[in-house]
């Protein structure tokens, strides 16, 4: 069975998680990369989606959210058990 073009925009969009997770094939791929090139509403989704992994993913290597919100509340802490602490 080959695979045609796309017709409808919202089969790349249902597409488009699978294909950033790298779970489609080249063949299929290829399909979605011909439709963005003609199709801008599609390619922005794609590149708004993109982007936001590529943000989502190097932050999380970073920062352990679980980390983060812990280290927040200890400032809250901090700060509510000493108002004004070093001055005497
Ligand atoms: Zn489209």
């Amino acid at each position: 069975m080959a695979m045609g073009k796309i017709k409808d925009c919202s089969e790349v969009v249902s597409k488009l998680y699978e294909f950033l997770d790298g779970e489609l094939t080249e063949e299929r791929k290829l399909v979605i990369r011909e439709h963005l090139d003609e199709c801008s509403p599609c390619l922005e989704a794609f590149e708004f989606e993109t982007e936001l992994r590529a943000m989502v993913s190097s932050k999380s290597r970073e920062i352990c959210p679980e980390h983060l919100k812990n280290k927040i509340a200890d400032l809250i802490n901090v700060n509510e058990r000493n108002p004004q602490s070093s001055s005497e």
